[in-house]
């Protein structure tokens, strides 16, 4: 990849460290605490993020395919990982062999994995996943008794817990989730009931940590509270995050534009009057999304500067009028804290109707990534 070396993405890992201990501070003792480090750590570095969270003790890892767990282990980390999107059969052999342990729904997928496991004289570690009501991944609540008394035939698999995701743990209205909790609790009574012992349940996500106590189980698995963000906009933690994530660059060019002058691409904004303009080298090449065009908003010596016409590819333009004196070289912030303001990844993710996950996807994705807090 080569990359345009005029945005400046920074992730904090002592924002993360904090963060970590803000979320381990809402669990009773004996919780386990996993981090969800998926999708290269939302963007923020698989490895990096995995290795201050484990020098601050999280138990487990949680990540999306095998070759994130491969990189985990490839790195020496030597805690219990746990592929969150299963595997498919061929992958068994390599999975067993980095001791990874695998979200299972699947028949074929178990006698992989046992196959692999006997071949090599090991255990492998499995999470049966159950859907209660997300309506994606996972075994239908009637089929996951069969499917246990099913997994009596490979005892080379070591069932670890059933797991399984809250659609709306994040929403006022509790009730949906309360469902879901009631139908996971009830499946594991049962399943406990004919002699498994499940010690390692787990169904909460970050908005259940702080929601829902009683969605803790064994294990809480959060993402995106580690990375700073609530996971809804518009419902505060209880906690003090720290946004982990920046993103930065300098004033490309100033120009003073008259009135009538339209700018940027398909001429989608034209001065009403006398403009200063602030031309940026950062685009959607910078995974700067082309919808934050004549919506979003950049820092200036702590104050707000609109985007003017549509985002470009390298480039974008800012009013700057309302500033006194904007040269070239003046920092500009597109995403963190400039003097008492600050742009935060809910606020981009407004802008272009998504949601902060995707904002800092896109941003760590495009981006060279500077590590502060090491
Ligand atoms: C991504 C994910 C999480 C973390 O969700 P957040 O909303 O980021 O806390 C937890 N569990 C599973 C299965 C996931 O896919």
């Amino acid at each position: 990849m080569i990359v345009t070396s005029m945005a400046d993405l920074a992730v904090d890992l002592a924002a993360l460290r904090h963060n970590y201990r803000q979320l381990r501070g809402l669990c009773d003792a004996g919780v386990k605490f996993m981090g969800v480090v998926k999708a290269d750590a939302y963007g923020h570095g698989l490895l990096p993020v995995a290795g201050a969270l484990v020098a601050e003790g999280a138990d487990y890892l949680g990540v999306g395919s095998l070759e994130e767990g491969l990189v985990l282990r490839q790195a020496g980390l030597a805690l219990p990982v746990l592929l969150l999107l299963g595997i498919l059969p061929d992958e068994a052999e390599p999975t067993v062999a980095a001791g990874l342990e695998v979200a299972l729904f699947r028949p074929d997928v178990a006698q992989a994995l046992a196959a692999a496991a006997g071949a090599q004289g090991k255990k492998a570690g499995i999470h049966l996943k159950v859907d209660t009501g997300m309506g994606r991944l996972g075994l239908l609540p009637e089929d996951v008794l069969p499917f246990l008394e099913g997994l009596r035939a490979f005892p080379q698999l070591e069932v670890l817990g059933l797991t399984s995701h809250l659609a709306v743990a994040d929403q006022e209205d509790k009730s949906y989730t309360l469902r879901q909790l009631g139908q996971f609790e009830g499946l594991l009574r049962a399943a406990r009931d004919r002699g498994w012992e499940l010690p390692l349940s787990h169904i909460a996500n970050s908005a259940a940590l702080w929601e829902h106590k009683k969605a803790h189980f064994a294990l809480v698995r959060p993402g995106i509270m580690l990375y700073g963000s609530p996971p809804a906009a518009e419902r505060r933690p209880p906690v003090l995050l720290q946004p982990v994530m920046s993103l930065a660059t300098r004033v490309l060019q100033v120009k003073r534009l008259p009135p009538g002058c339209s700018i940027s691409y398909g001429r989608t904004y034209t001065t009403p009057a006398e403009c200063d303009l602030a031309v940026l080298p950062v685009g959607y090449a910078n995974g700067y999304s082309r919808l934050f065009s004549n919506r979003g908003e950049v820092l200036i010596r702590g104050r707000r500067a609109p985007i003017r016409g549509r985002v470009c590819m390298n480039l974008t333009m800012v009013e700057v009028s309302h500033l006194e004196d904007i040269r070239e070289g003046e920092p500009v912030v597109l995403l963190g804290q400039s003097g008492n303001a600050c742009l935060t990844g809910d606020d981009l993710a407004g802008w272009a109707d998504t949601i902060s996950y995707e904002i800092y996807l896109a941003l760590g994705n495009a981006n060279p990534r500077r590590y502060l807090g090491v």
